[in-house]
């Protein structure tokens, strides 16, 4: 159980290495010297050891500064070699020292907010739309934070003595709007940037790279890749994730092993998916956008395999149409999947606030997946029906919908 080797951030790296490879490679460094092909599923929850003095040096160790303890493992809920391996090979695809993983994104999110708030700083300044249930937490304060939602121009005014984070998503879900995260980034000062990076993946962005001190993901989206994990991380410097890692042995939010050894899995074919479903997605978005039964489509500058469109007719008819495409939340599979954002993923945001953050009633999302484009585009077509408009198919189009990328 060689866990320093498999969970520690190398500085002595010399070679940098493309996100392609580390993506096939990171986490797995050690297997071959052990004559290991696969990694392995550790499932103990406790490890025998004849050395207590030495055990207790080592859980000291880890109150002082929460850094992932050398030497063989102690108990589950302090650490997990195959976990580890997900945990490094996630930080090397953000480049950040260190990534903590967690059994939700929701899990890892409440994380992030009590170690600031055990440090006395409750505030949150956050930016919406946020995936319906970050907003929820923020607003509903079930961790006993405080928020102040703020356009992106307004994040430095809102800033208090006691604010301990800045969140944002970028694109955000489900409107997929972006964010200047370089300028938002300088914008925060001191206090931590927190970019939910689920919607782009390390592949298309690399928050840390324009500012972000904090990275998140629900890594039941494109990290598993699969609709087959829940599981949520971290990747931030060493000195925050210390903290996560406290955090996360006092709470219990951990991941399961076998969940991170499918993240591990998930992970190298990451690059290959996202881009794949990206390409298909932008064709989509061009036939979508050139559709009179359609009113708008939003698409980041960015690309990615994440669609809106807001339809002229009823969204609930096109949900209950789809024969090839998936109607569920959730996202970043193989397969490909809408929802209709007022009633699923963002029903438990406030009306108002919904809109208000133009999540509009009529507005559908779409996780594109890895099928043949024409036959997504069939389902598509039979699923927006003909008569909604009542417009003929040739609409001209300059009268056609709008097409939109980012905030603006
Ligand atoms: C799904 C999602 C979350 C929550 O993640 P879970 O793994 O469902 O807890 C957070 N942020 C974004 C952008 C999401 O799409």
């Amino acid at each position: 159980m060689n866990s320093a080797s498999t969970h520690a951030y190398d500085p002595a790296r010399t070679t940098p290495r493309a996100l392609a490879t580390e993506a096939v490679h990171a986490g797995r460094d050690d297997l071959a010297r052990q004559g290991l092909h696969a990694p392995p599923i550790d499932l103990s929850t406790t490890y025998p050891s004849y050395d207590s003095r030495g055990e207790a040096a080592r859980i000291d160790a880890f109150a002082g500064d929460g850094a992932q303890p050398e030497g063989p493992p102690i108990y589950g809920r302090l650490g997990n070699p195959t976990v580890a391996r997900f945990e490094t090979a996630l930080a090397r695809l953000e480049g950040t020292e260190s990534a903590v993983a967690f059994a939700s994104g929701m899990a890892a999110l409440s994380a992030v907010l009590l170690v600031r708030a055990s440090m006395g700083l409750r505030h949150v300044v956050a930016v919406r739309p946020l995936y319906g249930c970050s907003d929820h937490l923020l607003t509903a304060g079930l961790l006993g934070t405080e928020v102040t939602w703020v356009d992106p121009a307004g994040v430095a005014d809102a800033l208090r003595p006691d604010t301990g984070l800045v969140m944002v998503e970028s694109p955000a879900n489900p409107t997929l709007a972006e964010i200047d995260l370089r300028a938002l980034a300088h914008a925060c000062g001191s206090v931590p940037l927190l970019a939910d990076n689920t919607f782009a993946t390390p592949v298309l962005q690399r928050p840390v790279e324009q500012g972000a001190r904090l990275v998140l993901h629900s890594a039941t989206k494109y990290l598993g890749g699969h609709g087959d994990v829940m599981a949520g991380v971290v990747a931030c410097d060493e000195e925050f994730a210390g903290r996560l890692r406290q955090v996360r042995f006092a709470t219990g939010g951990v991941l399961h092993p076998l969940a991170g050894y499918l993240l591990l899995r998930g992970l190298s074919t990451l690059p290959v998916r996202v881009r794949a479903a990206s390409a298909t997605a932008a064709e989509l978005v061009r036939r979508l956008a050139a559709d009179p039964r359609v009113a708008r489509v939003h698409y980041p500058s960015i690309g990615g395999a994440m669609i809106a469109f807001e339809v002229h007719g009823d969204p609930h008819e096109v949900i209950a149409a789809v024969r090839l495409i998936t109607p569920a939340v959730s996202l970043g599979s193989v397969d490909t999947l809408i929802q209709h954002p007022a009633s699923i993923s963002h029903r438990i945001v406030e009306e108002s606030d919904r809109r208000g953050a133009g999540v509009s009633d009529r507005l559908l999302r779409m996780s594109v997946g890895l099928e043949d484009t024409d036959d997504l585009w069939a389902d598509l077509d039979h699923a927006l029906g003909e008569t909604a408009t009542g417009l003929p198919r040739e609409w001209s189009k300059d009268e056609g919908p709008a097409f939109s990328t980012g905030r603006a």
